[in-house]
């Protein structure tokens, strides 16, 4: 399935939850979601009855919009989640987490996912000293996350870096706001996901 490059609000709209794609805006009366409920395109609000298979269908286009992932990735991702031990959906919640634009993301950097994304593609931040630009790459126990020197003039960060202070870690990253840097303590639990992921359906789907 080819990128997504539409509106990022019709998105929410479409799985009926805020998927947060538009950072600030998302927090404020002006969220697309605050005024307009149901599904879009003409016949969205009429759309009600859901079957098993639509459940589930719609539970992997959540987590998949959530974090901005392609369905090609997605589904590699669902089979590296089961050839490990332990609860399949927990594995891939959790699997996911540790994408390197997820990591930026949730250290404070980039007002959304999307934003994070490109602020990684732009080459912005080194992983172990060492350059790194693919936002899919996936960052493990110990990985220390910084934003590259020559970044750190950048009007765009330093804004970004002014705004960490409003925003909250989780346990799995140990984030040094006045330096920048993150590590990666540990790697992060299913319970350490505040989302309200259904993940059973996402495995249902495709084991079928
Ligand atoms: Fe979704 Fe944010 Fe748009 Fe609201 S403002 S609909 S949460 S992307």
């Amino acid at each position: 399935m080819a990128k997504y490059t539409g509106p990022a609000c019709r998105q929410c709209r479409r799985e009926g939850v805020k998927l947060f794609s538009k950072g600030e805006r998302c927090y404020t009366e002006k969220c697309a979601l605050n005024r307009r409920t149901g599904a879009p395109g003409q016949h969205g609000a009429a759309r009600k009855k859901v079957g098993e298979y639509g459940k589930q269908l719609r539970e992997k286009q959540k987590a998949k919009r959530y974090y901005g992932i392609p369905e090609k990735q997605f589904r590699t991702y669902f089979e590296k989640a089961d050839a490990k031990e332990g609860m399949t959906g927990e594995n891939l919640l959790c699997l996911i987490e540790r994408r390197f634009d997820n990591v930026v993301y949730r250290m404070g950097m980039g007002e959304s996912r999307r934003d994070a994304r490109q602020l990684v593609v732009h080459g912005h931040f080194e992983v172990n000293g060492k350059k790194a630009n693919i936002p899919s790459m996936i960052l493990k126990a110990g990985d220390v996350i910084t934003v590259k020197e020559t970044s750190r003039k950048s009007e765009k960060i330093k804004s970004l870096v002014e705004n960490m202070e409003n925003r909250t870690s989780p346990a799995w990253l140990e984030v040094d706001k006045a330096n920048v840097v993150a590590k990666m303590v540990a790697l992060p639990k299913r319970e350490d996901i505040d989302f309200p992921f259904e993940e059973q359906l996402i495995v249902e789907l495709y084991s079928k």
